[in-house]
C-alpha cells in the first residue's frame, strides 16, 4: 500500500497520506486540496518504501500528484 508524502500549498505543511487508486488527497491540517505529491524523483524519498518501489513510481508518474502549473516542492 502506497504511503506519499504531500506538500499543501495552503498551509505549507507536508503530511504523509496513505494513496488508494486517484483518490484525491486533502491536508489534514487545513482540508486543502491544493497538495504537491513528494517523490524521489523531486528530491524526496517516502519513508519505508524500497528503493526499487519508489524510483519505478517516481519512473511511472513523475510528480503526477501537481495540480497546479507549478510545484514549490519540485519545480515542476
Ligand atoms: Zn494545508
Amino acid at each position: 500500500m502506497p504511503i506519499y508524502e504531500y506538500h499543501c500549498k495552503t498551509c505549507d505543511k507536508d503530511f504523509e497520506c496513505l494513496v488508494f487508486g486517484g483518490d484525491p488527497v486533502a491536508c489534514p491540517e487545513c482540508s486543502g486540496t491544493e497538495v504537491c505529491r513528494l517523490m524521489s524523483a523531486c528530491g524526496f524519498v517516502s519513508k519505508g518504501e524500497g528503493g526499487q518501489t519508489t524510483r519505478k513510481a517516481a519512473a511511472d508518474s513523475s510528480c503526477s500528484g501537481c495540480s497546479a502549473t507549478s510545484c514549490s516542492g519540485c519545480g515542476h
